[in-house]
């Protein structure tokens, strides 16, 4: 039965997260002001009088950087969305860790059982990873 805080527990968790994640972004929000290009207009005097700010969601993509208006009313949703983003990256990240962990430790754990007797490593075959009493079954 694996220990309540291991690789393989970790792991499972991790999935769990992943599988809930919402809608999620890549990329920056950032302001902008610009000028309208209408030669009466204030904006074309200083650029104290540029029109904004507007919203802008910049994002690398290879060596060029894209950029898309996102409309004030949305900030507030693409922010969440960014930071959904981010912490897909973090669980993946997570994830990987985890999963090498479990990994080395099966590995080291049949590597444990072939040390073992004949006897030991039929008993460990046959009651394999699952506890003998269920998990979510109450305690008492
Ligand atoms: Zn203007």
């Amino acid at each position: 039965m694996p220990a309540p805080n291991s690789p393989a527990v970790r792991r499972q968790h991790l999935l769990q997260q992943l599988a809930a994640l919402g809608d999620l972004r890549p990329g920056s929000l950032v302001q902008t002001y610009r000028k309208c290009g209408k030669p009466n207009c204030a904006c074309a005097q200083s650029d104290q009088h540029k029109h904004g700010p507007y919203w802008m969601l910049t994002r690398k993509v290879g060596r060029t950087t894209r950029t898309r208006a996102i409309p004030a009313a949305a900030v507030e949703a693409t922010r969440a969305q960014i930071a959904e983003c981010q912490r897909l990256r973090q669980l993946v990240a997570e994830l990987i860790e985890a999963s090498e962990q479990a990994c080395q430790a099966q590995l080291e754990a049949a590597r444990n059982a072939s040390e073992t007797t004949a006897d030991a490593q039929e008993n460990s075959a046959h009651s394999s990873s699952s506890p003998p009493s269920k998990p979510n079954s109450p305690a008492s």
